[in-house]
């Protein structure tokens, strides 16, 4: 088979849409026929996301394999239905690592080893064996950061080095941001030129430009660009920021991109599906009737920006389930170490159909949630809480309804009475030796569901599969006592009896998940659970 690989490299700066961008020429290749995947590349020296701050760098993804990557795995997954697994994320502490390791092996047969070509040439290795493993017939490769930046440099002479060795099977897309500057009123496209160039000097010509801005660029502009970025003509797309992300897709497509983008790569224009998408993004932009979901957690210290990319995934699966029923979802972000100062502002949590506790670590705000926990378990309002959020919510029951006051989770502090969530003991000896890497209880695991629960009716099926990234569970010596008080065990993994749903009788919806259901949910094919609770939100 022959692989294509598409390039995608930011201009002018990170955070305009790289990834959606990335996710949309995905989707758009598959949607033309052809078999696609995606890989990202991180500049970073860390092995994988995992061990970085969501503030810092946005959501954790985890794949089935237990890969903890970049975020935007979690777009491509949702834009094309295909599992992003390791291969799908190559960073630069990876590429070096490997390259040492066979340094030490002796695998360069006594040539001394050189950041040029034995970067790129690993990096270019990991590339095409992604292609490979996945079968894919267009790879589209996404490169984190901007052109310009020292760190990007080896991944664009590896992209320049494949470029060399297989001219007609590799493009280059330059995402570029056009800034209005107040006082004009205008999108400019002078840093958008001074990108191109700059990418020029490393040896490569994007093929087609993104235009990214806050307005669609008009037809003279895009011309104007296309001549001095030296594009072809109709090869400067505008990409302006639009109502929801899964538009962009349709935009790029107005502008026959999916045609071009083929031709580009020497491949036949197949016919296009892409019906069934228009009619979803429209359907999405007609609905008015909002349902108020409120976010209780922490995270909350770096502006909104920040928070909405550490939640990305929650916040997205939220967005499938409303709208496949018709509603739009009014978000609000609640920090919980308000009801820690103010226990009197818990009864805002009344204002909201529904509340959601994502997944989390650490101590900082946790009363404040346990607090939120009680009172929308007393007050019957709908509750959906996310790995961090299930185990909360076994800590004020425990507290609340059994009455143990002391119950905690030893990740707070080890030395607690009443360890209602502990440590794995699988996981102690990690955590003893620092082994903080890729450890944790990472990917998809099997869940056995029990008849009569919400849960087995929301999935309708008995043995699930979802993905997990945590360290400490649900202490099953408590497991008698909990149950005895109503905790209902609605899901349970087979292989090891760790509890992995628990819910309540009597309560319109209270469902706890150790997993993240949010990584499985599509657009067109929302969370069964993440549906059951907007059904019961709506109510
Ligand atoms: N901090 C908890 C644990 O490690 C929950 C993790 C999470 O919410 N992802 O078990």
């Amino acid at each position: 088979m022959r692989h294509k690989y598409v390039f995608v490299i930011g201009g002018v700066m990170s955070s305009v849409g790289k990834g959606v961008t990335s996710a949309s020429i995905a989707k758009l290749m598959q949607a033309r026929g052809y078999k696609v995947t995606n890989i990202k590349c991180d500049m970073y020296i860390n092995i994988d996301a995992g061990t970085i701050r969501p503030t810092e760098h946005g959501e954790v993804f985890v794949g089935e394999d237990g890969i903890e990557a970049d975020q935007d795995l979690g777009n491509y997954e949702r834009y094309t239905g295909n599992a992003m697994k390791a291969e799908n994320y190559i960073t630069t502490g990876q590429v070096y690592q490997e390259v040492i390791r066979k340094e030490r092996n002796l695998e360069y047969a006594g040539e001394d080893v050189e950041v040029v070509p034995d970067i790129p040439n690993e990096i270019i290795r990991r590339i095409q064996a992604a292609a490979k493993k996945d079968q894919a017939e267009i790879t589209v490769v996404e490169f984190g950061g901007t052109v310009g930046e020292y760190q990007v440099l080896l991944f664009l002479e590896a992209a320049r080095m494949m470029k060399r060795a297989h001219p007609k099977d590799i493009a280059f897309v330059l995402v570029s941001y056009l800034p209005v500057p107040s006082h004009i009123g205008e999108m400019k496209t002078k840093p958008t030129q001074h990108a191109s160039r700059t990418l020029n000097e490393a040896g490569i010509q994007a093929d087609f430009i993104v235009a990214r801005g806050p307005h669609m660029l008009d037809k003279p502009r895009c011309d104007r660009l296309s001549v001095f970025c030296n594009v072809d003509e109709g090869h400067a797309l505008s990409a302006p920021d639009v109502e929801t992300i899964y538009e962009v897709p349709l935009v790029l497509e107005n502008q026959e991109f999916s045609k071009k983008m083929l031709q580009r790569l020497n491949l036949k224009p197949k016919k296009k599906d892409l019906e069934e998408w228009g009619k979803f993004v429209k359907k999405i932009k007609s609905l008015r009737r909002e349902l108020n979901i409120g976010i209780v957690g922490k995270y909350f210290g770096t502006g909104d920006f920040t928070l909405s990319d550490s939640y990305i995934s929650v916040i997205e699966s939220i967005k499938h389930a409303c709208w496949s029923q018709g509603v739009k979802p009014k978000l609000t972000w609640i920090n919980s170490e308000t009801f820690e100062k103010n226990p009197s502002q818990l009864k805002t949590l009344s204002s909201y159909d529904g509340i959601i506790v994502p997944g989390g670590f650490g101590e900082r705000g946790v009363e404040g949630i346990i607090a939120a926990i009680q009172y929308v378990r007393e007050n019957k309002i709908p509750y959906f809480g996310l790995c961090y959020g299930m185990q909360l919510a076994c800590i004020e029951f425990a507290r609340h309804v059994v009455g143990l006051k002391e119950a905690h989770t030893t990740e707070i502090n080890p030395k607690i009475k009443v360890p209602i969530i502990y440590l794995n003991p699988l996981q102690a000896r990690n955590v003893v030796e620092k082994k903080y890497g890729a450890t944790m209880r990472l990917g998809a695991y099997a869940c056995e569901l029990v008849s009569g629960t919400k849960a087995r009716k929301a999935y309708g099926k008995q043995m699930i599969s979802e993905r997990h990234r945590h360290r400490y569970e649900f202490n099953n010596a408590y497991l008698e006592t909990l149950r005895d008080a109503g905790l209902v065990i609605s899901g349970v993994n087979p292989q090891q009896h760790l509890i992995e749903i628990i819910e309540l009788k009597n309560h319109p919806f209270f469902v706890g998940v150790q997993f993240h259901p949010e990584f499985q949910s599509r657009p067109l094919d929302p969370h069964p659970l993440f549906l059951a609770f907007v059904k019961a939100s709506m109510k």
